[in-house]
């Protein structure tokens, strides 16, 4: 098994000569070209997991020094057990014992496959939990076995925590709804269908990031109202980035503003 340095998504020997999600319009190879990591060489290396709370049931997960896109996965805690969110690409025995310090995983998934990292690793590691992976992105998974799960539509994880794909970023792209987050009033986190932006005060809705191609303003209405129907209050992001409060607020007009910027109402300013 071998990671992508770019993005750190896992695949299975021998590797394609290009990562297929870096060649993606949404993504992009580097100038120096296609490379790929192992595991082990990484922890020679001095590479490792730093662990630390975001909120009461909510754990965040990084690597150090950062692996591929450089994505925090959440573990996310309920009385019945865990949800692994947008694993990283690298794992190490001090962050698998950490998760399964806070009880039993009932299953790993991720917003989209940029942050597939290293699941079926992960899955591995902590005895052969659930995968479950969108089933309009199962083209993308560069390593595949008896523990993943294919899903669409929404899936329940354990009382309070539910998956719903959104779709937008990609078909299958999908977030993760934890009802007893945020002191009870309900959290969302996002992959890049829904991104916190730098002010705090607004999303993104956006086909690429880092090529800067946006979504249209019928798809950033058509996921604002999908996920105006759940009751929430926060959003994280999967790079530290959230809306700490007023969330629901922010995804409606942040969706307005954005069909109204890609829609030419404000070409007069440009
Ligand atoms: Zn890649
Ligand atoms: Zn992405």
């Amino acid at each position: 098994m071998l990671i992508c340095a770019t993005c750190a998504v896992e695949y299975e020997e021998p590797t394609p000569a290009v990562c297929p999600i870096c060649d993606d319009q949404r993504q992009y190879v580097p100038a120096s070209g296609q490379r790929w990591l192992k595991l082990d060489e990484l922890e020679q290396d001095g590479q490792h997991t730093v662990v630390k709370e975001n909120e009461p049931g909510l754990i965040g997960i990084t690597t150090e020094p950062v692996v591929g896109i450089g994505q925090t996965s959440q573990l996310v805690i309920t009385p019945a057990g865990s949800l692994l969110w947008d694993p990283v690409g690298y794992l190490d025995g001090s962050a698998v014992d950490a998760v399964l310090r806070r009880g039993p995983v009932l299953a790993i998934a991720a917003s989209h496959p940029h942050m597939f990292g290293a699941q079926l690793e992960w899955s591995h590691r902590l005895g052969g939990v659930p995968v479950l992976v969108a089933d309009a992105d199962r083209d993308w998974l560069g390593r595949t076995g008896p523990a993943v799960e294919f899903w669409s539509g929404s899936r329940t994880v354990a009382e309070g925590l539910t998956l719903h794909q959104t779709g937008g970023h990609f078909p299958g792209s999908a977030v993760a709804h934890w009802a007893r987050g945020a002191d009870g009033k309900g959290v969302i986190l996002t992959g890049d269908s829904v991104f916190p932006n730098p002010d705090r005060r607004s999303v993104a809705f956006m086909r690429s990031y880092p090529n800067h191609l946006p979504l249209s303003g019928a798809v950033a209405l058509r996921i604002a109202r999908q996920l105006g129907e759940l009751e929430f209050d926060r959003i994280y992001g999967n790079f530290n980035n959230m809306i700490i409060s007023g969330a629901k607020t922010v995804l409606h007009d942040s969706a307005q503003r954005h069909t109204a910027w890609a829609g030419g109402d404000f070409d007069h300013l440009t």
